[in-house]
Protein backbone atom coordinates (compact mmCIF):
# COMPACT_ATOMS: atom_id res chain seq x y z
CA UNK A 1 0.00 0.00 0.00
CA UNK A 2 1.27 3.56 -0.97
CA UNK A 3 1.45 4.96 2.50
CA UNK A 4 3.86 7.95 2.55
CA UNK A 5 3.06 11.76 3.79
CA UNK A 6 5.54 13.34 1.56
CA UNK A 7 3.94 12.73 -1.75
CA UNK A 8 5.04 14.70 -4.64
CA UNK A 9 1.57 16.84 -5.43
CA UNK A 10 0.77 18.04 -8.93
CA UNK A 11 -2.48 19.34 -8.29
CA UNK A 12 -4.96 20.13 -5.31
CA UNK A 13 -8.69 19.82 -5.20
CA UNK A 14 -11.04 20.10 -2.19
CA UNK A 15 -13.19 16.98 -3.16
CA UNK A 16 -11.84 14.77 -6.05
CA UNK A 17 -14.37 13.35 -7.77
CA UNK A 18 -13.55 9.82 -10.07
CA UNK A 19 -15.87 9.27 -12.64
CA UNK A 20 -18.18 10.98 -15.06
CA UNK A 21 -21.44 9.27 -15.20
CA UNK A 22 -24.84 10.35 -13.09
CA UNK A 23 -22.90 9.71 -9.35
CA UNK A 24 -20.18 11.63 -10.20
CA UNK A 25 -21.77 14.62 -12.18
CA UNK A 26 -24.47 14.79 -9.42
CA UNK A 27 -21.84 15.05 -6.44
CA UNK A 28 -19.55 17.25 -8.16
CA UNK A 29 -22.59 19.89 -8.94
CA UNK A 30 -23.28 19.13 -5.20
CA UNK A 31 -20.30 19.99 -3.51
CA UNK A 32 -19.54 23.05 -6.17
CA UNK A 33 -23.00 24.33 -4.75
CA UNK A 34 -21.69 24.34 -1.41
CA UNK A 35 -18.60 25.87 -2.00
CA UNK A 36 -15.81 22.82 -2.55
CA UNK A 37 -13.22 23.39 -4.97
CA UNK A 38 -14.12 19.92 -7.09
CA UNK A 39 -11.71 18.36 -9.61
CA UNK A 40 -13.67 15.12 -11.89
CA UNK A 41 -11.59 12.98 -13.63
CA UNK A 42 -12.69 10.54 -15.91
CA UNK A 43 -10.74 7.60 -17.92
CA UNK A 44 -12.25 7.79 -20.74
CA UNK A 45 -11.87 10.52 -23.76
CA UNK A 46 -14.50 13.18 -23.79
CA UNK A 47 -15.24 12.88 -27.69
CA UNK A 48 -15.83 8.91 -27.53
CA UNK A 49 -17.24 9.45 -23.58
CA UNK A 50 -20.00 6.33 -22.66
CA UNK A 51 -21.34 5.75 -19.67
CA UNK A 52 -24.11 3.31 -18.03
CA UNK A 53 -25.56 6.39 -17.14
CA UNK A 54 -25.58 8.33 -20.83
CA UNK A 55 -26.82 4.63 -22.23
CA UNK A 56 -29.74 4.00 -19.86
CA UNK A 57 -33.25 4.18 -20.47
CA UNK A 58 -33.62 7.30 -18.17
CA UNK A 59 -35.74 6.24 -15.71
CA UNK A 60 -35.47 6.99 -11.71
CA UNK A 61 -36.98 6.39 -9.03
CA UNK A 62 -39.02 8.81 -6.80
CA UNK A 63 -41.17 8.01 -3.87
CA UNK A 64 -44.80 8.75 -2.84
CA UNK A 65 -44.58 7.44 0.60
CA UNK A 66 -41.46 7.27 2.51
CA UNK A 67 -42.54 5.11 5.48
CA UNK A 68 -44.08 2.96 2.48
CA UNK A 69 -40.55 2.74 1.09
CA UNK A 70 -38.96 1.75 3.70
CA UNK A 71 -41.63 -1.06 4.82
CA UNK A 72 -40.81 -2.10 0.87
CA UNK A 73 -37.02 -2.00 0.65
CA UNK A 74 -36.86 -3.64 4.20
CA UNK A 75 -39.38 -6.86 2.91
CA UNK A 76 -36.99 -6.81 -0.46
CA UNK A 77 -33.66 -6.93 2.18
CA UNK A 78 -34.93 -9.40 4.53
CA UNK A 79 -32.80 -12.67 4.16
CA UNK A 80 -35.56 -15.45 4.63
CA UNK A 81 -37.02 -15.82 8.06
CA UNK A 82 -33.52 -14.81 10.01
CA UNK A 83 -34.19 -11.88 12.14
CA UNK A 84 -31.17 -9.16 11.59
CA UNK A 85 -29.57 -10.63 8.34
CA UNK A 86 -29.75 -8.03 5.91
CA UNK A 87 -28.72 -7.76 2.50
CA UNK A 88 -28.80 -3.75 2.78
CA UNK A 89 -28.63 -2.36 6.97
CA UNK A 90 -31.65 -0.16 7.75
CA UNK A 91 -29.20 2.76 8.08
CA UNK A 92 -28.79 2.44 4.24
CA UNK A 93 -32.30 2.01 3.70
CA UNK A 94 -33.03 5.04 5.39
CA UNK A 95 -30.49 7.35 3.44
CA UNK A 96 -31.57 5.96 0.03
CA UNK A 97 -35.37 6.67 1.37
CA UNK A 98 -35.32 9.81 2.49
CA UNK A 99 -32.96 11.47 -1.12
CA UNK A 100 -34.68 9.19 -3.12
CA UNK A 101 -38.04 11.20 -2.57
CA UNK A 102 -36.17 14.31 -3.40
CA UNK A 103 -34.93 12.76 -6.72
CA UNK A 104 -37.98 14.48 -8.65
CA UNK A 105 -38.03 17.99 -6.61
CA UNK A 106 -33.59 18.12 -7.52
CA UNK A 107 -33.58 17.43 -11.31
CA UNK A 108 -36.39 19.83 -12.31
CA UNK A 109 -35.06 22.42 -9.43
CA UNK A 110 -31.72 22.24 -11.36
CA UNK A 111 -33.60 22.58 -14.81
CA UNK A 112 -33.90 18.94 -15.75
CA UNK A 113 -37.07 17.79 -18.08
CA UNK A 114 -38.62 14.74 -16.84
CA UNK A 115 -41.89 13.36 -16.65
CA UNK A 116 -43.86 11.03 -14.69
CA UNK A 117 -43.83 7.19 -16.38
CA UNK A 118 -45.46 4.63 -14.10
CA UNK A 119 -46.17 3.14 -10.71
CA UNK A 120 -44.62 -0.20 -11.38
CA UNK A 121 -42.65 -2.20 -8.86
CA UNK A 122 -40.93 -4.85 -9.30
CA UNK A 123 -42.41 -7.51 -6.61
CA UNK A 124 -45.76 -6.03 -6.05
CA UNK A 125 -46.48 -8.71 -3.40
CA UNK A 126 -43.85 -6.96 -1.39
CA UNK A 127 -45.70 -4.81 1.43
CA UNK A 128 -45.14 -1.48 1.02
CA UNK A 129 -44.44 -1.75 -3.18
CA UNK A 130 -47.28 0.75 -4.08
CA UNK A 131 -44.83 3.39 -2.98
CA UNK A 132 -42.71 3.26 -5.96
CA UNK A 133 -42.93 5.77 -8.37
CA UNK A 134 -40.78 5.88 -11.65
CA UNK A 135 -40.05 9.25 -13.59
CA UNK A 136 -38.34 9.26 -16.54
CA UNK A 137 -35.69 12.00 -18.39
CA UNK A 138 -37.25 13.02 -21.70
CA UNK A 139 -35.31 11.57 -24.35
CA UNK A 140 -33.48 9.13 -22.32
CA UNK A 141 -30.60 8.64 -20.41
CA UNK A 142 -28.10 10.43 -22.95
CA UNK A 143 -30.15 13.43 -22.84
CA UNK A 144 -29.76 13.53 -19.06
CA UNK A 145 -26.06 13.14 -19.41
CA UNK A 146 -25.94 15.82 -21.64
CA UNK A 147 -28.23 17.97 -19.48
CA UNK A 148 -25.77 16.82 -15.93
CA UNK A 149 -22.68 17.72 -18.67
CA UNK A 150 -24.06 21.25 -18.78
CA UNK A 151 -24.55 21.95 -15.23
CA UNK A 152 -21.32 20.51 -14.64
CA UNK A 153 -19.74 23.20 -17.54
CA UNK A 154 -21.99 26.27 -16.75
CA UNK A 155 -20.06 25.85 -12.88
CA UNK A 156 -16.73 25.71 -14.13
CA UNK A 157 -15.76 22.73 -12.40
CA UNK A 158 -12.44 21.23 -13.50
CA UNK A 159 -13.15 17.99 -15.53
CA UNK A 160 -9.86 16.25 -16.27
CA UNK A 161 -10.99 13.56 -19.51
CA UNK A 162 -8.87 10.54 -20.51
CA UNK A 163 -6.81 10.36 -16.93
CA UNK A 164 -7.63 7.11 -15.23
CA UNK A 165 -7.36 7.14 -11.84
CA UNK A 166 -4.82 4.12 -10.24
CA UNK A 167 -4.19 4.04 -6.93
CA UNK A 168 -5.39 6.02 -3.39
CA UNK A 169 -2.81 8.15 -1.65
CA UNK A 170 -3.24 7.52 1.60
CA UNK A 171 -1.47 9.12 4.89
CA UNK A 172 0.58 7.12 7.53
CA UNK A 173 -2.76 7.15 10.07
CA UNK A 174 -4.63 5.25 6.95
CA UNK A 175 -6.67 8.47 6.15
CA UNK A 176 -7.62 8.92 1.73
CA UNK A 177 -5.29 12.05 1.15
CA UNK A 178 -5.45 11.68 -2.46
CA UNK A 179 -5.50 10.27 -5.91
CA UNK A 180 -2.61 8.72 -8.06
CA UNK A 181 -3.49 8.80 -11.70
CA UNK A 182 -1.94 8.53 -15.22
CA UNK A 183 -2.98 11.75 -17.77
CA UNK A 184 -3.45 9.90 -21.10
CA UNK A 185 -3.69 13.56 -23.09
CA UNK A 186 -0.95 14.23 -25.67
CA UNK A 187 1.27 12.19 -27.02
CA UNK A 188 3.24 10.33 -23.56
CA UNK A 189 0.94 9.31 -20.50
CA UNK A 190 1.78 11.23 -17.25
CA UNK A 191 1.56 10.00 -13.75
CA UNK A 192 0.04 12.91 -11.27
CA UNK A 193 -0.51 12.69 -7.41
CA UNK A 194 -3.65 15.01 -6.76
CA UNK A 195 -4.43 16.15 -3.45
CA UNK A 196 -7.85 15.86 -2.07
CA UNK A 197 -7.62 18.29 1.01
CA UNK A 198 -11.05 17.28 1.93
CA UNK A 199 -12.21 13.80 0.41
CA UNK A 200 -12.28 11.12 -2.55
CA UNK A 201 -15.39 10.34 -4.19
CA UNK A 202 -15.34 6.92 -5.45
CA UNK A 203 -18.14 7.03 -9.00
CA UNK A 204 -16.42 4.50 -10.90
CA UNK A 205 -19.48 2.39 -11.78
CA UNK A 206 -18.93 -1.30 -11.67
CA UNK A 207 -17.21 -4.35 -13.20
CA UNK A 208 -19.42 -5.04 -16.17
CA UNK A 209 -16.31 -4.93 -18.07
CA UNK A 210 -13.91 -6.86 -16.28
CA UNK A 211 -13.97 -10.81 -17.19
CA UNK A 212 -11.57 -11.82 -14.47
CA UNK A 213 -14.13 -10.19 -11.73
CA UNK A 214 -17.45 -11.40 -13.21
CA UNK A 215 -15.89 -14.86 -13.40
CA UNK A 216 -14.84 -14.57 -9.59
CA UNK A 217 -17.74 -12.56 -8.26
CA UNK A 218 -21.13 -13.26 -10.22
CA UNK A 219 -23.21 -16.22 -10.02
CA UNK A 220 -22.93 -17.59 -13.60
CA UNK A 221 -20.32 -16.71 -16.17
CA UNK A 222 -20.52 -15.58 -18.58
CA UNK A 223 -22.60 -12.48 -18.44
CA UNK A 224 -22.81 -9.25 -20.61
CA UNK A 225 -23.97 -6.00 -19.97
CA UNK A 226 -25.54 -3.44 -22.63
CA UNK A 227 -23.42 -0.16 -21.09
CA UNK A 228 -20.65 1.11 -19.17
CA UNK A 229 -17.07 0.27 -21.40
CA UNK A 230 -15.51 2.04 -18.68
CA UNK A 231 -16.34 0.04 -16.08
CA UNK A 232 -13.54 -2.28 -14.89
CA UNK A 233 -14.33 -2.01 -11.40
CA UNK A 234 -11.20 0.23 -10.68
CA UNK A 235 -12.97 1.73 -7.63
CA UNK A 236 -13.18 -1.43 -6.32
CA UNK A 237 -9.80 -2.66 -6.68
CA UNK A 238 -8.68 1.02 -5.64
CA UNK A 239 -11.13 0.73 -2.07
CA UNK A 240 -9.63 -2.85 -1.47
CA UNK A 241 -6.23 -1.92 -1.38
CA UNK A 242 -7.09 0.95 1.61
CA UNK A 243 -8.99 -1.77 3.59
CA UNK A 244 -12.59 -1.75 2.12
CA UNK A 245 -15.26 -4.31 2.72
CA UNK A 246 -17.37 -5.26 -0.28
CA UNK A 247 -20.70 -5.91 -0.33
CA UNK A 248 -23.45 -7.00 -2.84
CA UNK A 249 -20.72 -8.67 -5.17
CA UNK A 250 -22.65 -11.04 -6.71
CA UNK A 251 -26.10 -9.25 -7.12
CA UNK A 252 -26.91 -7.72 -10.36
CA UNK A 253 -29.73 -5.80 -12.19
CA UNK A 254 -29.88 -8.21 -15.05
CA UNK A 255 -32.26 -10.19 -17.30
CA UNK A 256 -31.07 -11.64 -20.89
CA UNK A 257 -29.37 -9.75 -23.51
CA UNK A 258 -27.95 -11.07 -27.04
CA UNK A 259 -24.06 -10.87 -27.31
CA UNK A 260 -23.19 -10.37 -30.68
CA UNK A 261 -19.18 -10.98 -31.55
CA UNK A 262 -18.75 -7.74 -33.58
CA UNK A 263 -20.26 -5.54 -30.82
CA UNK A 264 -17.87 -5.24 -27.41
CA UNK A 265 -21.49 -4.52 -25.31
CA UNK A 266 -24.70 -7.06 -25.07
CA UNK A 267 -27.73 -5.52 -26.80
CA UNK A 268 -31.30 -5.15 -25.20
CA UNK A 269 -33.83 -7.47 -27.24
CA UNK A 270 -37.03 -6.00 -27.77
CA UNK A 271 -38.77 -9.31 -27.29
CA UNK A 272 -42.34 -9.13 -28.34
CA UNK A 273 -41.94 -5.47 -30.19
CA UNK A 274 -43.48 -2.10 -29.76
CA UNK A 275 -41.01 -1.43 -26.56
CA UNK A 276 -40.94 -4.80 -24.18
CA UNK A 277 -39.12 -3.19 -21.48
CA UNK A 278 -41.41 -0.03 -21.05
CA UNK A 279 -44.51 -2.14 -21.36
CA UNK A 280 -42.59 -4.57 -18.46
CA UNK A 281 -42.05 -1.35 -16.33
CA UNK A 282 -45.54 -0.26 -16.76
CA UNK A 283 -48.44 -1.48 -14.38
CA UNK A 284 -50.97 -1.33 -17.28
CA UNK A 285 -50.72 -4.21 -19.50
CA UNK A 286 -51.53 -3.82 -23.47
CA UNK A 287 -51.80 -6.77 -25.76
CA UNK A 288 -48.42 -8.17 -26.90
CA UNK A 289 -48.06 -7.23 -30.50
CA UNK A 290 -46.25 -10.58 -30.94
CA UNK A 291 -45.79 -13.79 -29.59
CA UNK A 292 -42.10 -15.38 -28.09
CA UNK A 293 -41.12 -17.81 -25.78
CA UNK A 294 -37.61 -18.17 -24.31
CA UNK A 295 -36.08 -21.92 -24.17
CA UNK A 296 -32.71 -23.37 -22.55
CA UNK A 297 -30.08 -24.80 -25.26
CA UNK A 298 -31.99 -28.26 -25.41
CA UNK A 299 -35.46 -26.45 -26.54
CA UNK A 300 -38.03 -26.49 -23.36
CA UNK A 301 -39.29 -23.25 -21.52
CA UNK A 302 -38.26 -22.78 -18.33
CA UNK A 303 -40.16 -19.83 -17.01
CA UNK A 304 -42.90 -17.09 -17.44
CA UNK A 305 -41.70 -14.98 -20.47
CA UNK A 306 -43.18 -12.04 -18.51
CA UNK A 307 -39.90 -11.34 -17.44
CA UNK A 308 -38.59 -9.21 -14.35
CA UNK A 309 -36.49 -6.89 -16.07
CA UNK A 310 -33.53 -6.68 -13.13
CA UNK A 311 -33.76 -10.40 -11.71
CA UNK A 312 -34.67 -12.68 -14.82
CA UNK A 313 -30.88 -13.66 -14.95
CA UNK A 314 -30.92 -15.25 -11.79
CA UNK A 315 -33.91 -17.85 -13.40
CA UNK A 316 -31.03 -17.65 -16.53
CA UNK A 317 -27.83 -18.63 -14.52
CA UNK A 318 -29.16 -21.80 -12.75
CA UNK A 319 -26.32 -24.79 -13.20
CA UNK A 320 -27.40 -28.35 -13.34
CA UNK A 321 -24.55 -29.81 -10.93
CA UNK A 322 -24.95 -33.60 -12.93
CA UNK A 323 -24.17 -32.47 -16.26
CA UNK A 324 -21.52 -29.92 -14.73
CA UNK A 325 -23.13 -26.89 -17.32
CA UNK A 326 -25.25 -24.03 -17.29
CA UNK A 327 -28.37 -25.72 -19.56
CA UNK A 328 -30.08 -22.17 -19.74
CA UNK A 329 -26.35 -20.35 -20.97
CA UNK A 330 -27.32 -19.60 -24.10
CA UNK A 331 -30.81 -19.52 -23.62
CA UNK A 332 -33.01 -18.58 -26.98
CA UNK A 333 -35.39 -15.82 -28.08
CA UNK A 334 -37.37 -17.89 -30.56
CA UNK A 335 -40.60 -16.11 -33.02
CA UNK A 336 -41.89 -16.52 -35.65
CA UNK A 337 -42.36 -14.06 -39.14
CA UNK A 338 -45.20 -11.78 -36.88
CA UNK A 339 -42.67 -10.83 -34.74
CA UNK A 340 -40.02 -9.78 -37.63
CA UNK A 341 -43.22 -7.41 -39.42
CA UNK A 342 -43.25 -5.79 -35.97
CA UNK A 343 -39.99 -3.94 -36.83
CA UNK A 344 -36.31 -3.58 -35.07
CA UNK A 345 -35.36 -7.04 -32.93
CA UNK A 346 -33.18 -4.43 -31.03
CA UNK A 347 -34.42 -2.14 -28.37
CA UNK A 348 -34.09 1.22 -29.32
CA UNK A 349 -34.50 3.09 -25.98
CA UNK A 350 -31.01 1.64 -24.37
CA UNK A 351 -28.03 0.66 -24.50
CA UNK A 352 -25.26 -0.14 -28.17
CA UNK A 353 -28.83 0.35 -29.98
CA UNK A 354 -30.65 3.40 -27.98
CA UNK A 355 -30.28 7.00 -28.37
CA UNK A 356 -25.88 6.31 -28.39
CA UNK A 357 -26.70 4.93 -31.99
CA UNK A 358 -23.40 2.90 -31.34
CA UNK A 359 -25.02 0.01 -33.72
CA UNK A 360 -27.93 1.11 -36.04
CA UNK A 361 -30.06 -2.04 -36.20
CA UNK A 362 -32.28 -2.05 -39.56
CA UNK A 363 -35.63 -1.43 -39.98
CA UNK A 364 -36.69 -4.66 -41.11
CA UNK A 365 -33.94 -6.70 -39.45
CA UNK A 366 -32.76 -7.99 -42.80
CA UNK A 367 -29.08 -6.82 -42.38
CA UNK A 368 -28.80 -8.66 -38.90
CA UNK A 369 -30.30 -11.76 -40.58
CA UNK A 370 -27.75 -11.56 -43.22
CA UNK A 371 -24.97 -11.42 -40.63
CA UNK A 372 -25.98 -14.50 -39.34
CA UNK A 373 -27.39 -12.88 -35.86
CA UNK A 374 -30.76 -13.92 -35.93
CA UNK A 375 -31.07 -18.28 -36.69
CA UNK A 376 -33.79 -18.79 -39.40
CA UNK A 377 -35.77 -22.07 -40.01
CA UNK A 378 -38.74 -22.45 -42.62
CA UNK A 379 -39.97 -25.50 -40.47
CA UNK A 380 -39.09 -25.41 -36.60
CA UNK A 381 -36.86 -28.51 -37.46
CA UNK A 382 -34.52 -26.38 -39.24
CA UNK A 383 -34.33 -23.29 -37.30
CA UNK A 384 -33.68 -26.61 -34.16
CA UNK A 385 -31.17 -28.04 -36.40
CA UNK A 386 -29.15 -24.98 -37.04
CA UNK A 387 -29.08 -23.94 -33.14
CA UNK A 388 -27.75 -27.59 -32.87
CA UNK A 389 -31.10 -28.32 -30.53
CA UNK A 390 -32.75 -31.56 -30.84
CA UNK A 391 -35.18 -31.01 -33.10
CA UNK A 392 -38.15 -32.79 -31.05
CA UNK A 393 -37.98 -30.90 -28.44
CA UNK A 394 -38.12 -27.45 -29.75
CA UNK A 395 -40.78 -29.01 -31.56
CA UNK A 396 -42.69 -30.35 -29.29
CA UNK A 397 -42.31 -26.96 -26.70
CA UNK A 398 -44.09 -25.02 -29.54
CA UNK A 399 -47.02 -27.00 -30.36
CA UNK A 400 -47.61 -27.37 -26.58
CA UNK A 401 -47.48 -23.33 -26.51
CA UNK A 402 -49.55 -23.20 -29.18
CA UNK A 403 -52.32 -25.65 -27.23
CA UNK A 404 -51.83 -22.98 -24.45
CA UNK A 405 -52.32 -20.05 -26.66
CA UNK A 406 -55.72 -21.43 -27.90
CA UNK A 407 -57.02 -22.76 -24.57
CA UNK A 408 -56.17 -19.23 -23.11
CA UNK A 409 -54.06 -20.31 -20.09
CA UNK A 410 -50.47 -21.16 -19.91
CA UNK A 411 -50.75 -24.22 -17.86
CA UNK A 412 -46.72 -24.49 -17.20
CA UNK A 413 -45.44 -20.89 -16.01
CA UNK A 414 -48.84 -18.84 -15.55
CA UNK A 415 -48.11 -16.81 -18.54
CA UNK A 416 -50.46 -13.43 -18.52
CA UNK A 417 -53.13 -14.44 -21.02
CA UNK A 418 -52.22 -11.02 -23.19
CA UNK A 419 -49.14 -12.43 -23.98
CA UNK A 420 -50.69 -15.92 -25.00
CA UNK A 421 -49.78 -15.44 -28.89
CA UNK A 422 -48.93 -18.55 -30.75
CA UNK A 423 -46.58 -19.33 -33.10
CA UNK A 424 -47.90 -20.10 -36.09
CA UNK A 425 -46.53 -18.04 -38.95
CA UNK A 426 -43.25 -19.38 -40.49
CA UNK A 427 -40.42 -19.09 -41.18
CA UNK A 428 -39.29 -19.46 -37.62
CA UNK A 429 -36.33 -17.73 -35.51
CA UNK A 430 -34.02 -17.50 -32.51
CA UNK A 431 -31.60 -15.09 -31.06
CA UNK A 432 -29.26 -16.22 -28.82
CA UNK A 433 -29.62 -15.07 -25.26
CA UNK A 434 -27.16 -15.31 -22.36
CA UNK A 435 -27.55 -13.82 -18.58
CA UNK A 436 -27.10 -10.34 -18.76
CA UNK A 437 -28.24 -6.42 -19.44
CA UNK A 438 -27.99 -3.62 -17.13
CA UNK A 439 -25.43 -3.59 -14.57
CA UNK A 440 -22.96 -4.83 -11.59
CA UNK A 441 -24.11 -4.14 -7.93
CA UNK A 442 -21.24 -4.83 -5.89
CA UNK A 443 -18.42 -2.38 -4.39
CA UNK A 444 -16.79 -0.69 -1.56
CA UNK A 445 -19.40 -0.75 1.73
CA UNK A 446 -21.15 2.30 2.59
CA UNK A 447 -23.00 3.37 5.26
CA UNK A 448 -25.70 6.17 4.89
CA UNK A 449 -23.46 9.27 5.32
CA UNK A 450 -21.91 7.74 1.88
CA UNK A 451 -19.13 6.75 3.53
CA UNK A 452 -16.79 3.68 2.64
CA UNK A 453 -16.22 1.09 5.45
CA UNK A 454 -14.11 -1.12 6.34
CA UNK A 455 -14.28 -4.59 7.49
CA UNK A 456 -15.52 -4.10 10.95
CA UNK A 457 -17.59 -1.34 10.05
CA UNK A 458 -15.67 1.64 10.61
CA UNK A 459 -15.17 4.51 8.16
CA UNK A 460 -12.35 4.85 6.24
CA UNK A 461 -11.48 8.41 6.64
CA UNK A 462 -11.61 10.42 3.93
CA UNK A 463 -13.46 7.98 1.42
CA UNK A 464 -16.69 8.54 -0.17
CA UNK A 465 -19.07 6.46 -2.67
CA UNK A 466 -21.83 6.60 -4.70
CA UNK A 467 -23.82 5.08 -7.58
CA UNK A 468 -23.32 1.74 -8.81
CA UNK A 469 -20.00 1.27 -7.09
CA UNK A 470 -20.84 -0.34 -3.77
CA UNK A 471 -24.86 -0.07 -4.91
CA UNK A 472 -27.35 0.17 -2.27
CA UNK A 473 -29.26 -2.96 -3.32
CA UNK A 474 -28.55 -6.50 -2.79
CA UNK A 475 -30.23 -9.59 -4.57
CA UNK A 476 -33.47 -7.98 -5.28
CA UNK A 477 -33.80 -4.49 -7.11
CA UNK A 478 -36.84 -2.11 -6.29
CA UNK A 479 -38.08 -1.41 -9.60
CA UNK A 480 -36.90 0.18 -12.91
CA UNK A 481 -35.41 3.52 -11.94
CA UNK A 482 -33.31 2.31 -8.99
CA UNK A 483 -29.54 2.58 -9.89
CA UNK A 484 -30.41 6.30 -11.25
CA UNK A 485 -31.94 7.26 -8.38
CA UNK A 486 -29.47 5.78 -6.15
CA UNK A 487 -27.06 8.36 -8.44
CA UNK A 488 -29.26 11.13 -7.27
CA UNK A 489 -29.41 10.01 -4.20
CA UNK A 490 -25.57 9.13 -2.83
CA UNK A 491 -24.37 12.01 -5.68
CA UNK A 492 -25.79 14.39 -3.08
CA UNK A 493 -25.34 12.69 0.30
CA UNK A 494 -21.76 11.87 -0.44
CA UNK A 495 -21.01 15.19 -1.56
CA UNK A 496 -22.34 16.95 1.28
CA UNK A 497 -20.85 15.18 3.81
CA UNK A 498 -17.24 15.05 1.90
CA UNK A 499 -17.27 18.98 1.87
CA UNK A 500 -17.76 19.13 5.60
CA UNK A 501 -14.37 17.28 6.14
CA UNK A 502 -11.54 18.95 7.24
CA UNK A 503 -8.08 17.67 6.84
CA UNK A 504 -6.19 20.38 6.48
CA UNK A 505 -7.33 21.38 9.87
CA UNK A 506 -7.21 17.90 11.14
C1 LIG B 1 -28.47 -0.18 -21.19
C2 LIG B 1 -28.72 0.23 -19.77
C3 LIG B 1 -29.94 0.80 -19.42
C4 LIG B 1 -30.15 1.21 -18.11
N1 LIG B 1 -31.32 1.86 -17.81
C5 LIG B 1 -31.50 2.32 -16.55
C6 LIG B 1 -32.64 3.11 -16.23
O1 LIG B 1 -33.44 3.50 -17.09
N2 LIG B 1 -32.81 3.45 -14.93
C7 LIG B 1 -31.92 3.11 -13.94
O2 LIG B 1 -32.12 3.46 -12.78
N3 LIG B 1 -30.81 2.41 -14.24
C8 LIG B 1 -30.58 2.03 -15.52
N4 LIG B 1 -29.43 1.36 -15.82
C9 LIG B 1 -28.40 1.26 -14.78
C10 LIG B 1 -27.77 2.64 -14.56
O3 LIG B 1 -27.64 3.27 -15.80
C11 LIG B 1 -26.41 2.56 -13.88
O4 LIG B 1 -26.44 1.73 -12.77
C12 LIG B 1 -25.96 3.96 -13.45
O5 LIG B 1 -26.05 4.85 -14.53
C13 LIG B 1 -24.54 3.92 -12.93
O6 LIG B 1 -24.08 5.24 -12.78
P1 LIG B 1 -22.67 5.49 -12.13
O7 LIG B 1 -22.49 6.95 -12.02
O8 LIG B 1 -22.53 4.68 -10.90
O9 LIG B 1 -21.63 4.83 -13.17
P2 LIG B 1 -21.45 5.09 -14.73
O10 LIG B 1 -22.52 5.90 -15.32
O11 LIG B 1 -21.19 3.78 -15.36
O12 LIG B 1 -20.12 5.94 -14.77
C14 LIG B 1 -18.89 5.44 -14.30
C15 LIG B 1 -17.78 6.29 -14.91
O13 LIG B 1 -16.55 6.02 -14.22
C16 LIG B 1 -15.49 6.02 -15.18
N5 LIG B 1 -14.34 5.32 -14.61
C17 LIG B 1 -14.23 3.99 -14.34
N6 LIG B 1 -12.99 3.72 -13.85
C18 LIG B 1 -12.33 4.90 -13.79
C19 LIG B 1 -11.02 5.28 -13.38
N7 LIG B 1 -10.12 4.37 -12.96
N8 LIG B 1 -10.65 6.57 -13.46
C20 LIG B 1 -11.54 7.51 -13.92
N9 LIG B 1 -12.78 7.22 -14.34
C21 LIG B 1 -13.19 5.92 -14.27
C22 LIG B 1 -16.14 5.32 -16.36
O14 LIG B 1 -15.39 5.51 -17.54
C23 LIG B 1 -17.51 5.98 -16.39
O15 LIG B 1 -17.48 7.18 -17.13
C24 LIG B 1 -29.17 0.98 -17.13
C25 LIG B 1 -27.95 0.40 -17.48
C26 LIG B 1 -27.72 0.04 -18.80
C27 LIG B 1 -26.38 -0.53 -19.17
Amino acid sequence: MLTQENYRWDQAADIVILGYGLSGAVAAVTAHDLGARVLLVEKQPAETHCTCSSTAMGVFLSLSDIGRATEYMMALNQVGSQPGLLWTDAEMVKAWVTYTAQNKEWLARMGGQIKYFSSAAEFPQLPGADSMELWKYRGHGLRMMQFMYDLVAARNIDVRYQTSALRLLTDNAGRVVGVKMVDGRGGTPKELNIRATRAVVLCTGGFEEDEAMKLQYLRVYPMYFAGGTGNTGDGIRMAQEVGADLWHMNCVSARLCAKFPELPLGVFIDFSGGGWSQRSMKTKKEKAPAGFIIVDKYGRRYMTEELKPHAASYECGWFDSHKLEYPRVPSYHIFDQRRVKFGPLAQRTSGPTGPHQFYKWSWDNRVELQKGWIAKGETVGELAASLDMPPENLANTIATWNRHCRAGRDAEFGRSPLELVPLDEPPFFAIRLFPGGSNTLGGPRRNGRAQVLNPFGEPIPGLYGAGECGSVFGLLYPAGGGNLAECIAFGRIAAENAVKENYERA
